[in-house]
């Protein structure tokens, strides 16, 4: 469905004012980026949201984030791939060269991608996927072996560029809990900063400005965006 431009305008203008709020409460020199998320949404509200200025956009199915980028291959836009990638679909990720692949959940799956990517001669920008909430429903890996899988990651995959981590918040209204979850995530991403992390991509529409008070810097927004 194509939302109104206007709308689109005023969603965008808050959620902006909110991350300014939240991020400024952390430090004037705390920038945090907006990757807006799509999969709910019609190719042409994105390409509104261009219009307004916006520039990174999120998908989580390789199918979906081949057709826009294509469809929209004239628009200097990034593409972040965030979902779950099935190994069947990693040629097909790599051939839409994302700008950032968010989603690497296992040391498995760092493997197999890295050994397409070989056979390629190209490289990509990834995260590490914590499921530091410790939810059955969500990939990633635990926070206990993160430190261990990122280095051997980095140690093994040389086509990968490992540039920091991924979490989805735990999946509750108790607010406590989602900050906790994000103070772990924050805490890994700290001890990798000496291994080169520079991402800690966490928070969603529901929950990011929690997020951004727990450090993180780079935001998935989808749904607050196109309603
Ligand atoms: C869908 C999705 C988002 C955006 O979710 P909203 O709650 O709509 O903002 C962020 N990250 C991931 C990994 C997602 O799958």
């Amino acid at each position: 469905m194509k939302i109104d431009k206007e709308q689109l305008r005023k969603n965008l203008d808050e959620v902006i004012w909110n991350v300014e709020k939240a991020r400024i409460a952390v430090s004037e020199h705390h920038i945090v980026k907006l990757v807006t998320v799509g999969k709910y949404t019609d190719l042409e509200n994105i390409e509104t949201l261009y219009t307004l200025g916006q520039r990174a956009f999120g998908e989580n199915q390789v199918q979906q984030l081949e057709a826009r980028s294509k469809a929209l291959e004239a628009l200097p836009l990034e593409w972040h791939f965030i979902g779950t990638l099935q190994k069947n679909k990693i040629n097909k990720l790599i051939d839409t060269r994302p700008f950032l692949m968010q989603s690497i959940d296992s040391l498995d799956l760092a493997l197999a991608l890295n050994e397409r990517l070989r056979a390629k001669e190209r490289s990509m920008n990834c995260l590490l996927q914590i499921n530091s909430a410790c939810e059955a429903s969500k990939s990633g890996v635990s926070s206990e072996e993160a430190i261990d899988v990122y280095q051997e990651i980095l140690e093994r995959c040389e086509q990968i560029n490992l540039k920091g981590v991924m979490s989805i918040g735990a999946h509750t209204d108790e607010q406590s809990i989602v900050k906790e979850s994000f103070e772990t995530t924050h805490r890994l991403y700290e001890s990798l900063q000496k291994d080169g992390a520079t991402l800690c991509s966490m928070g969603m529409s529901g929950d990011y400005e929690l997020a951004i008070s727990c450090g993180s810097n780079l935001i998935r927004v989808g749904s607050a965006l196109f309603k």
